[in-house]
């Protein structure tokens, strides 16, 4: 069994578990407390509101944990909200720099609400590296705008009046995705997740 943690603390975290308990081999954990990072082979970091997210990190102790999870090669995936917790460089499309919290553990500059309100969320299909193409939500989602190694932007998307936006990236175990693969209950990103794990 591998277990699958779920940073469960704001945000869409169920509808991921929901996602993982369809998938064989594993054992999603919702973590709550830094105990229940202890026996997670891979974590995920949910869609919802950064800034709220990034409080309860701090709050509950988490970040040092999560920082020598990624260290020793655990597998992270942030989704949306989680794709700008990863990141070391954050502004917003409009406020433009803020000094909220974020876990710094990826080589990606975000630009969060880069597409506009919540009204102009969308569906798109995207590329990804080594994943192929994956039908996406994109929810207030964020721009990763810059990458520089280890970290490399993965997929892009064409977006009138923006051109061409990085809305993927990796950096050895770790993956920012700054959509919601689990509305779209696209399996492949979580299969390819989880091949980290194996590798
Ligand atoms: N706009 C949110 C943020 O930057 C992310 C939205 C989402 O996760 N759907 O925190």
């Amino acid at each position: 069994m591998v277990r699958v943690g779920v940073l469960a603390l704001q945000g869409d975290f169920l509808e991921h578990v929901q996602i993982l308990r369809e998938l064989d081999g594993v054992e999603p954990v919702a973590v709550k407390r830094a105990d229940d990072l202890s026996s997670v082979d891979a974590l995920i970091i949910p869609g919802g509101e950064s800034t709220t997210i990034g409080s309860l990190i701090v709050a509950r102790g988490l970040a040092d944990k999560i920082a020598s999870l990624a260290e020793s090669g655990t597998p992270i995936m942030g989704t949306c909200a989680g794709a700008v917790l990863l990141a070391k460089s954050v502004s917003d499309k409009t406020v433009g720099p803020t000094d909220q919290f974020t876990l710094k553990l990826m080589n990606i500059e975000v630009v969060r609400n880069a597409f506009g309100r919540q009204r102009e969320s969308f569906i798109a299909d995207v590329d990804i590296d080594e994943i192929g193409r994956v039908r996406a939500a994109f929810i207030r989602a964020p721009e990763i705008k810059n990458a520089w190694p280890p970290a490399r932007i993965t997929g892009f998307i064409d977006y009138p009046g923006m051109g061409r936006v990085g809305v993927s990236a990796k950096q050895d175990n770790m993956l920012a995705l700054a959509f919601h693969p689990e509305i779209t209950g696209e399996k492949k990103v979580y299969e390819y997740f989880l091949r980290l794990v194996k590798a």
